[in-house]
């Protein structure tokens, strides 16, 4: 076949995104998949977005990444979580009609200039003079490239359990791909095992939600893309019911039954997203977990339990289900399982996502050990973008965590690896108040257009944005009064005579836009999107003056870079169990080597000394 600038091999979330990217810098682009009529496809739950993962599809889409469009196209049900706290923990969230997110993807990417869809397994890698220079497929045919981008999911030697069965598959119906860990294993890599699972999925005519409680949408949905106009898909309600106590004895007098639970399983799965049989043995004390039903689409009768993934035998499955409020006549459509699959070390990846041994060779999403389709998407779009980058010659789109999750993540990653399947959280962000799905544009959107990775439609509209924020901002500095003026208006600020512009009078959470209208008439000019936004950035303008410092200082080391020729074995007065954590992590800042558990302050002052020293 003909020759390629980027391979992208796996058409998942973070294929998809990473073909997306590497076109959009203009570079010829393959995505080379199993099926092309799987793009897109979402293996467990029909949702994007949510806590911590809301914050990565915003900051997806400020890199003109596609994850939000589609997701505002496939959205049948829009909720902002966690609304009533603050804005930096907000988490939009939007449950997907599976076929029209799969669909809208697949038009989306047959539509994206200099992308050449491939369908075919790719086998094994052609690995020249150490660097990676293209892929060759199971079928024989082989591709070149100036570098290849690996986004496999769960299929490299995946294996799925049920009960007592367990069946080679990358996913349920689909093989497993066997001959890329070989290599990968035999150029070195280290790869470890990890599992996730999935629930059964339900006929919604067996189900009676006449008796079930409904979760309704927020009546006005919130896209999730700056560039969406509004959400014209018609919204659904999901429904909640709870396990019960004769679900839980279901599950606990079957344990033995249980993939997980009889020893099959070795690998560890997801602490936050258990498996029901592992809550019910973990949390013993709580005699019922509630459970969301969730539609797959609009013109589907099919429902996803959210909360009861499970790899307990078909048989057990139906038992406790139908142990549920509105659940009794359930009819399984599919049973549940759980997945073993091999993924790399990714310590073994630089911030670009590049493997450091292998030039030209990326890896992204659950290859590197993470969990979901947003920690996919967002490794993808830097993957793919970074490997188009190389190609042209470019210098390298790093993020920091000072400027974004997509930053938090890769560095958590690379830095401290993984012991179990990775996701979001909020609570990763140091500077989750900097960090919020509000100001993602502010924060990453120069960065994608001074790269490339910004396309006109975005650029336009995001230089229109900044000089609406900008004369805005300047209009409310500019208008100043007294605090007894600002009293009257019913601001309770100090009265220490400091004169206060409008901004800082909308620092205060209780001004109301009608409070500052009342002194300056000329706000109500002001359009209530740019209004809304400059609310928040005051209100978050006093945390991110004292975080500065903080903001500085890690920006500061993450510069610092430790140099290849540094030794830790060699370093007097380290411990041994400090140089072989060292050794292990390998970090490439000093950042990095901070965050490495139980590295003190004394050993980085050493490693400091030694670099300023030099060889
Ligand atoms: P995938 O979406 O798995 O896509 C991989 C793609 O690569 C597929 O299209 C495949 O055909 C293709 N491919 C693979 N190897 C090759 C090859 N050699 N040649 C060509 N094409 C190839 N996430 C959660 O957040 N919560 C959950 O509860 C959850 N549960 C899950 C349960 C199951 C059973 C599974 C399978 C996944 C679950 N996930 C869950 C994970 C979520 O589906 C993944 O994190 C996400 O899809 C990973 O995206 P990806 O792009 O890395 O891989």
């Amino acid at each position: 076949m003909s020759a390629f600038d980027v391979i992208i091999v796996g058409g998942g979330h973070a294929g998809a995104e990473a073909a997306a990217a590497s076109a959009r810098l203009g570079v010829a682009t393959a995505l080379v998949t199993h099926k092309a009529a799987t793009i897109g496809e979402m293996s467990c739950n029909p949702a994007i977005g949510g806590l911590g993962k809301g914050h990565l599809v915003r900051e997806i889409d400020a890199l003109d990444g596609i994850m939000g469009r589609i997701a505002d196209r496939g959205g049948i049900q829009f909720r902002v979580l966690n609304r009533r706290k603050g804005p930096a923990v907000r988490g939009p969230r939007a449950q997907q009609d599976r076929k029209l997110y799969r669909e809208a993807m697949q038009a989306e990417l047959s539509a994206t200039p200099d992308l050449t869809i491939v369908e075919g397994e790719v086998d094994d890698l052609v690995v020249r003079d150490g660097r990676v220079e293209g892929v060759i497929l199971l079928d024989g045919r082989r591709i070149d490239s100036k570098a290849v981008v690996l986004t496999t999911g769960t299929f490299l030697r995946g294996l799925i359990h049920r009960g007592e069965e367990t069946i080679p598959a990358g996913r349920a119906g689909e093989k497993p791909v066997l001959g890329l860990s070989l290599r990968l294993e035999a150029l070195g890599l280290r790869l470890g095992r990890l599992k996730t699972g999935t629930p059964a999925r339900l006929d919604a005519n067996s189900i009676d939600f006449s008796i079930l409680t409904r979760q309704e949408g927020d009546p006005h949905p919130e896209p999730f893309s700056a560039l969406t106009g509004a959400i014209t898909n018609p919204q659904v309600a999901c429904f909640e019911t709870r396990t019960t106590p004769e679900a839980h004895r279901i599950i606990t007098d079957n344990l033995s039954r249980s993939a997980l639970y009889s020893g099959r399983i070795q690998s560890r799965g997801p602490r936050y997203c258990p498996s029901i049989e592992d809550k019910v043995v973990r949390f013993a004390d709580k005699d019922t977990h509630l459970v969301f039903l969730e539609p797959e689409g609009l013109d589907d009768s099919t429902i996803y339990p959210n909360g009861v993934s499970s790899s307990l035998p078909e048989d057990v499955q139906l038992a406790f289900l139908q142990a549920m409020p509105g659940l009794g006549d359930v009819v399984i459509k599919r049973a549940g399982y759980a997945i073993e699959y091999d993924h790399v070390d990714p310590r073994e990846l630089s911030p670009t996502l590049m493997l450091r041994a292998l030039p030209g060779l990326y890896l992204a999403g659950q290859i590197n050990g993470t969990t979901g389709y947003e920690e996919a998407a967002g490794q993808g779009l830097i993957a793919g973008a970074n490997a188009a980058l190389a190609v042209l010659g470019r210098a390298p789109l790093i993020l920091s965590r000072t400027n974004s999750y997509l930053g938090v993540m890769i560095d958590d990653l690379i830095a401290r690896g993984v012991t179990e399947p990775y996701r979001m959280f909020t609570s990763r962000a140091e500077f989750r108040l900097h960090l919020r799905v509000d100001n993602a544009d502010q924060r990453l959107t120069e960065l994608g257009i001074a790269c490339g990775l910004v396309g006109e439609e975005r650029a336009a509209h995001h230089r229109r944005r900044m000089e609406g924020l900008a004369s805005a901002r300047h209009l409310l500095q500019s208008l100043t009064t007294t605090p007894s003026q600002a009293r009257k208006a019913g601001v309770n600020v100090n009265a220490d005579g400091v004169r206060r512009s409008a901004f800082d009078l909308m620092s205060y959470p209780t001004t109301g836009r009608g409070d500052l209208e009342s002194v300056w008439p000329e706000i109500s000019a002001l359009d209530s999107g740019v209004y809304d936004q400059l609310a928040i950035d005051a209100q978050y303008a006093v945390y991110l003056d004292r975080q500065q410092a903080d903001i500085d200082a890690v920006k500061r080391d993450e510069s610092r870079a430790i140099p290849d020729w540094l030794d830790y074995a060699l370093l007097p007065g380290l411990s041994n169990e400090m140089k072989q954590k060292l050794i292990a992590a390998r970090p490439q800042t000093v950042a990095q080597a901070q965050r490495i558990e139980g590295v003190t302050p004394a050993a980085l002052t050493l490693i400091l000394a030694v670099i300023r020293r030099g060889r």
